[in-house]
């Protein structure tokens, strides 16, 4: 090793989910001196936060929490109200990976990603010069069914929120969400679901409506019919969904290969919900 070669961090950001947390497992006896840090919105559910602290003690190894330097409140008034969107992600770069690039700064790093090699996601992560991204998952050949048994043979487990049907980590109000899992926030954190609803009717003050879950208001989706109306639509996709899987190859299933992860999983923030 070369004494550039020692000066080169390593470094694994955690969102919260369970491709991130299982490589911070594997990478633990691998990588010794890999820094593991966790942005920490403020934002986030208490099972995310159960599921850090759980994995740091697993790890035996601080998880080194970056912050933001102006709160999410501070940026919806710079951003004149306008809810972060898929189109209009200010809060991955003013929450997210500005906070991860300062906590880098200007040296030479290696950044650990969880990609796994049955995935084909794209993501937003950073393009600073010094920052290499790496995919230990993918150069091993590591897919779910292989995540999953990290997961459990080291008695971290999947993340909790995924319990109660949650599927991604990260912001409560996260506008990844699909419908049904606003229903489920709904009915499992209804102090969320009600803080979030409140962000949304503030922007009003700004002159305009900006929306969370398409052009759907959180008041009108709380709706007991609509809340009806979403969970059988749910049903039936998740009926569709089961149908084919089953007509998959035996092998494709047992590899891990199946399309559990549904489209809206695929792109996205990698820092947020990998
Ligand atoms: S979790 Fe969602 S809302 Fe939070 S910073 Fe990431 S993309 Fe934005």
């Amino acid at each position: 090793m070369t004494a550039a070669d020692s000066e080169v961090r390593h470094i694994l950001s955690l969102s919260g989910g369970k491709d991130s947390a299982a490589l911070a497992i594997y990478l633990r006896d691998r990588v010794p001196d890999v820094e593991y840090i966790f942005h920490d919105t403020d934002k986030e559910l208490p099972e995310t936060m159960d599921y850090i602290a759980r994995l740091q003690a697993i790890l035996g190894k601080p998880i080194i929490r970056t912050t933001p330097d102006k709160p999410f409140e501070h940026w919806l008034k710079i951003y004149r109200g306008m809810l972060p969107s898929n189109h209009r992600r200010w809060c991955t770069k003013m929450m997210k990976l500005k906070p991860f690039e300062d906590y880098v700064g200007d040296g030479p790093v290696i950044n650990y990603v969880g990609l796994r090699a049955d995935e084909n996601r794209l993501g937003y992560i950073s393009t600073k010069p010094n920052i290499k991204a790496v995919y230990p998952f993918q150069d091993d050949g590591l897919v779910r069914a292989d995540i999953i048994r990290i997961l459990e043979d080291s008695g971290l487990g999947l993340p909790p929120y995924m319990d109660w049907g949650r599927s991604r980590s990260g912001c409560y109000f996260c506008f990844y969400q699909q419908k049904i899992e606003w229903v489920r926030l709904l009915e499992t954190h209804p102090e969320y679901f009600k803080l979030a609803q409140e962000y949304e009717e503030k922007t009003v003050e700004f002159g305009e409506q900006f929306y969370w879950s398409q052009n759907e208001t959180l008041r009108e989706l709380s709706r007991p019919e609509r809340v009806a109306e979403i969970k059988a639509h749910h049903e039936a996709v998740e009926a569709k969904r089961k149908a084919r899987r089953r007509n998959l190859p035996l092998v494709q299933v047992l590899a891990g290969l199946e399309p559990e992860d549904a489209p809206h999983l695929r792109d996205g923030c990698l820092v947020c919900s990998i």
